[in-house]
């Protein structure tokens, strides 16, 4: 037999696609460094499709058709290096090797670089949607060339997510690297929304005085209108979930303190070097880093603040509507600010990624899958060059209606002393964004005054410095 594709790297995601594709009628080869993983495999789920089991890389690489199509899930870094070289150089010209792993898109870049030299595509593709989607669907973005896209499209197609109007959840994001950097925004946005929800979460609790089940409550009606997401679901889900052992709210009994696997740090990192500002993701990732550090926490746990004052009942009602608004609004900013990423990295790398296609795919099978995803698509759709999400009429109406309770909401979590780095860096941002003039003329000023980095005017054309440590008069420094 012949197989449609192949899979190595049989850990609970390759072991799912394997079925996925299995079950979508193709012949799937599957192989795992250690071969009892494969043998389990089939023993397990042979009757789901049609698998060719290979034991050594050998046999993986003759059971495949011509051009050969293999997937490649094991763990990100070295070990993708090595199994690359292992397959590389049992490879022809015109196969096509699929990395479904996490891969940083750098890495992504220098891997497709060095496979295209020895005639091979090499197509980095990232999968979301963990073990679940994976077998039922994950939103999948592939990069890599057009040719290697074509030759798979049908095949992706098929197993992957399908949108609510039939839309299959993939598409060809752009060359080399671009599939796994959209990934990596994808992750970052979502480190973003699970914080924005936590902080809604917190001054639910705090400020509302909800209980647990009351804030599961509240967000399964917000589930069923414009915050209606995968997240929103899953959040009520864990808050009316009672721990077994003690009979507490569960997330009563979870240590508080998230841990993290470093994509959300990818994100920050890029849009660091690439001069692109997502506070939003930012300040996800630091708010889990704080959690972490028990050290800080015991040494500052003294300082002074309010004392906890829950709102009367009648203004709680109030002030969860209010919190839907800030959620909302502060949702639109954070999703803004990933779109700007990928529109500079498209720059930056040449890769031409089509905006309201990313929304189109994320719209099922990922982790930040949302009803809110099909208007971004829309919203792209209908303005191709759209400077920013803020800038969509839409969009801009809805983050108008809600900025007063925004601000309320902001306001009242500083007045009780809950932070909301999320809620108020999103605000801060749209602050900024709609302000007509900001400070940073000031600090422009200053960089002059101390390392003659010169200023423009705002008056007329060209680049100045003042002789701070002279008669202050002004030169022209062009
Ligand atoms: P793991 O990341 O835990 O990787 C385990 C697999 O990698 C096993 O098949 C293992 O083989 C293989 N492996 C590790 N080192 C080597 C090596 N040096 N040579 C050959 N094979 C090696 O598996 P997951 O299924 O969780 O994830 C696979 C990929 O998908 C990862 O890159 C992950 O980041 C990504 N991913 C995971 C998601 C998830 O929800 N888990 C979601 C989206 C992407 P062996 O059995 O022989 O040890």
């Amino acid at each position: 037999t012949t197989a449609h594709i192949g899979v190595t790297g049989l850990a609970v995601m390759g072991r799912n696609l394997a079925r996925n594709f299995a079950r979508n009628g193709y012949t799937v080869a599957v192989h795992n460094r250690t071969a009892t993983r494969t043998r389990d495999l089939v023993r397990d789920f042979g009757d789901e499709g049609s698998f060719v089991a290979a034991e050594t890389a050998e046999e993986f690489v003759a059971a495949l058709e011509r051009p050969r199509r293999l997937i490649i899930m094991v763990k990100a870094g070295a070990p993708t290096d090595a199994v690359i070289d292992e397959f590389a150089a049992l490879l022809e010209p015109g196969d096509v090797i699929i990395d479904g792993g996490n891969a940083h898109y750098a890495d992504t870049r220098r891997r497709e670089a060095d496979l295209r030299e020895r005639g091979l595509h090499f197509v980095g593709a990232g999968i979301s949607g963990g073990e679940e989607g994976a077998l039922h669907g994950p939103s999948i973005m592939p990069g890599g060339s057009a040719e290697a896209y074509e030759s798979l499209r049908p095949m992706l197609e098929s197993i992957a997510a399908k949108a609510e109007d039939g839309t299959p959840c993939t598409t060809h994001v752009g060359p080399d690297g671009a599939g796994h950097f959209v990934k990596m925004v994808h992750n970052g946005i979502e480190y973003a929304d699970m914080q924005l929800i936590g902080e809604a979460y917190h001054l639910l609790r705090d400020v509302a005085g909800f209980s647990p089940a009351r804030v599961a409550e509240t967000f399964r009606q917000w589930n069923t209108g414009r915050l209606d997401s995968y997240l929103i679901e899953i959040t009520a889900e864990v808050l009316s979930h009672t721990d077994a052992e003690t009979g507490k709210p569960f997330v009563d009994v979870v240590a508080d303190q998230a841990e993290q696997k470093g994509t959300g740090r990818w994100t920050v990192q890029t849009a660091l070097d690439l001069g692109v500002p997502v506070s939003g993701i930012a300040e996800a990732v630091f708010a889990r880093s704080l959690s972490g550090h028990t050290d800080l926490r015991s040494a500052s746990g003294h300082l002074p603040g309010p004392a906890a004052s829950p709102l009367a009942p009648e203004e709680a009602e109030r002030f969860a509507e209010k919190v839907e608004q800030a959620l909302y609004a502060s949702k639109i900013t954070s999703y803004a600010q990933g779109w700007n990423m990928i529109r500079s990295g498209s720059d930056e790398f040449g890769w031409g990624i089509d905006p309201g296609a990313v929304g189109a795919i994320w719209r099922a099978g990922c982790i930040i899958r949302a009803a809110f995803l099909d208007r971004i698509r829309s919203a792209f759709a209908a303005r191709p060059d759209l400077p920013t999400l803020l800038a969509d009429d839409h969009f801009g109406k809805e983050i108008g209606e809600a900025q007063a309770d925004w601000r309320s909401v902001v306001a009242t979590a500083v007045g009780h002393g809950v932070p909301v780095p999320g809620f108020s860096a999103a605000l801060a941002s749209y602050d900024a964004l709609r302000s007509e003039r900001l400070p940073a003329s000031l600090t422009q000023a200053q960089r002059d005054f101390f390392g003659a980095h010169t200023y423009r005017r705002t008056d007329r054309d060209g680049s100045f410095h003042t002789l701070w440590g002279g008669d202050r008069s002004e030169v022209s420094s062009d």
